[in-house]
């Protein structure tokens, strides 16, 4: 049997946390919450068989139904293996019920990106959905002047470097369905600057296969993992184990481009 991508990812979060203690508990969680995903994967791919439905829209009722009742279980997973944060937001959510969760849903999956734990938790119980829909969509034709997501218009969490003939070709993941598209290497995605003196790349020796590439115009940076250097990488899941980058980049005055699902 196929392994499936999020059986890769968990993996990958599990060898992880065995090579870098401080990342030990961040991968931990994602883990409950990668294993929840496939099962609701599993479940949706099964009562959910619309063909091919865009993902830039509302939530039909239909969806909504199906996808409602299942959020209470995920706010229980977050409240018992969260960080401390997200798991008062989810023991909170869970107490108001399912009334206040239709429109969480439905807002998160609407939004452009989420702003808060509650969005954030609304979109990481999305994710599988929306995975599920991309994995059905027809490719359009490659937009690659946008840096956001031609599936679902959010931007990318992270980038990728695959090998290609002499070099490497770049590509960004979006942070929401994790559709993959490509991107020409010397362009930032935040504000299209194209004069290289002006996106300083760096690296460190923890992570010597992770680029944090800046951008001094808009001032925002993007890590991309370079898999020619590293091709055990899940880029979800190796952006998530080196925060210390972020941290890093934040020192110095950088934001991040997009935060992935776990509010990082
Ligand atoms: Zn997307």
């Amino acid at each position: 049997m196929a392994v499936s991508s999020w059986q890769r990812r968990i993996e990958r979060a599990q060898e992880l946390a065995g090579q870098h203690p401080f990342a030990a508990e961040i991968l931990g969680f994602y883990i409950h919450v990668a294993r929840f995903q496939e099962d609701l994967h599993r479940r949706l791919s099964v009562v959910l068989q619309s063909p091919a439905a865009p993902l830039a829209r509302e939530l039909s009722g239909v969806e909504l139904s199906e996808l409602s009742p299942r959020f209470e279980s995920f706010l229980s997973l977050a409240e018992a293996h969260g960080p401390q944060q997200l798991s008062k937001v989810s023991r909170e959510l869970r107490v108001r019920g399912p009334s206040s969760w239709t429109e969480l849903l439905n807002g998160a999956w609407n939004a452009n990106g989420a702003s808060d734990a509650q969005s954030l938790l609304a979109l990481a119980f999305l994710q599988p959905y929306a995975e599920m829909l991309r994995a059905r969509a027809s490719l359009r034709p490659s937009q690659h002047t946008y840096a956001v997501c031609p599936i679902c218009n959010r931007r990318p969490a992270v980038g990728v470097l695959r090998p290609m003939g002499d070099g490497a070709a770049r590509s960004l993941v979006c942070s929401f369905c994790l559709n993959e598209w490509e991107f020409r290497r010397i362009v930032c995605p935040g504000c299209g600057e194209e004069n290289d003196r002006k996106l300083p790349v760096f690296t460190a020796s923890d992570f010597d296969y992770i680029r944090v590439e800046c951008c001094d115009a808009c001032k925002t940076y993007i890590k991309t993992v370079d898999l020619a250097r590293n091709g055990r990488a899940e880029p979800a899941v190796d952006e998530l184990a080196s925060a210390p980058l972020d941290l890093w980049a934040r020192d110095r005055g950088y934001a991040k481009l997009q935060d992935n699902l776990l509010g990082m």
